[in-house]
């Protein structure tokens, strides 16, 4: 499908006043910092606007504006089911399946009301009346500065709307690290700071937070649990549940924990394995170059995202799921 051109979704908007805001599940920075952004610029158009995500997010997000407004399905389901029943129009953010949203997604999928998809991860499916979609975005963050800007209310990216959008650029790009930045996304930052946000306090904010057991799960990751195959080029780590509550484990406790072997010289492939509370085993992958994880999570594992960064799921124990990631990776990247 074709992105709809920013005068027809101006257009569209104008005839909607009830407006829900969903993002993926387990949602990250970049889903509450593009949701809680469009949520803060709806408001200000005068819209009726609810955020709702499928389950909890980490501590660390709970700083950003609207936070004590979003909806929570596993907690707030009742209240949903009704924003579902009155919505006039359904925003869905930073993901472009409806499988994303795990049980939400059974209840919005029946609703009927038109949906728009705003997203930047590949191959998005086709559920959507309105798409702004773009791969190269390095965020949905960007996808929504572009929206604002594109229709013509780039005056009204306040505070608020840039301590949102900084959060999502700074965390989907490795802050600022990754291929996918450019010099527009440099750009936009620029702007947003003009607007007073303080990025070292938003840095702060969102890594300097840990509790002693947070890092003392990572050091114990690193020590005791990183594994390297594929001629020390694929690494990876394997922790049970029993593990992570030996350290008290919370939500968001691990983010960001795979990307560390790529310190090591020489690694391409990094992987995260984690028996999820959910009952299956939760995946991350993440890759250098042109070797694409999006395209090996969606043919082994359930899963799918961006070409170096991508997710998957698998209902078999922790330890085929990690016997089966052995003998797949070393021959579908070729590397020995
Ligand atoms: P993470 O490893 O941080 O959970 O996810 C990495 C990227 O892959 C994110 O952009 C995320 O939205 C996407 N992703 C994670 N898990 C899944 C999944 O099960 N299915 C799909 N399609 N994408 C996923
Ligand atoms: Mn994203």
């Amino acid at each position: 499908m074709q992105n709809t051109s920013f005068r027809a979704i101006k257009t569209a908007l104008k005839s909607f006043k009830n407006i829900l805001i969903v993002s993926h599940f387990s949602p990250d920075g970049d889903a509450m910092g593009s949701s809680l952004a469009l949520y803060h610029y709806l408001l200000g158009l005068d819209k009726k606007v609810t955020v709702a995500v499928p389950n909890e997010y980490p501590d660390f997000l709970k700083w950003l504006p609207g936070n004590q407004k979003v909806l929570v399905y596993t907690k707030d389901v009742k209240k949903i089911e009704k924003v579902i029943q009155q919505c006039d129009c359904v925003f869905t953010l930073d993901f472009n399946t409806l499988s994303r949203l795990e049980d939400f997604g059974n209840s919005l999928k029946k609703c009927g009301k038109p949906f728009f998809l705003i997203d930047h991860h590949q191959q998005p499916d086709d559920y959507a009346k309105f798409q702004l979609h773009r791969v190269e975005a390095c965020s949905t963050c960007e996808l929504i500065y572009d929206l604002i800007v594109g229709l013509g209310d780039k005056s009204k990216i306040d505070k608020k709307i840039a301590n949102c959008l900084y959060t999502g650029l700074m965390t989907d790009t490795g802050s600022f690290r990754y291929p996918s930045v450019t010099s527009k996304t440099h750009a936009i930052i620029a702007d947003l700071l003009k607007t007073g946000i303080v990025p070292s306090d938003i840095h702060a904010a969102v890594y300097d937070n840990y509790s002693y057991d947070r890092l003392k799960l990572l050091g114990y990751c690193l020590s005791e649990k990183l594994k390297l195959i594929g001629g020390n080029q694929i690494a990876y780590f394997k922790i049970s549940h029993a593990e992570l509550q030996n350290f008290n484990f919370k939500k968001g406790d691990t983010e960001g924990l795979v990307n560390y072997p790529f310190a090591i010289n020489g690694v391409k492939i990094c992987a995260f394995f984690n028996e999820a509370p959910e009952g299956y085993i939760k995946i991350s992958f993440r890759s250098k170059g042109k070797l694409d994880v999006n395209k090996f999570a969606r043919l082994y594992f359930n899963g799918g995202g961006h070409k170096n960064a991508a997710g998957g799921k698998s209902q078999m124990s922790l330890t085929d799921t990690v016997a089966e990631f052995e003998k797949k990776a070393v021959s579908y990247f070729k590397l020995k």
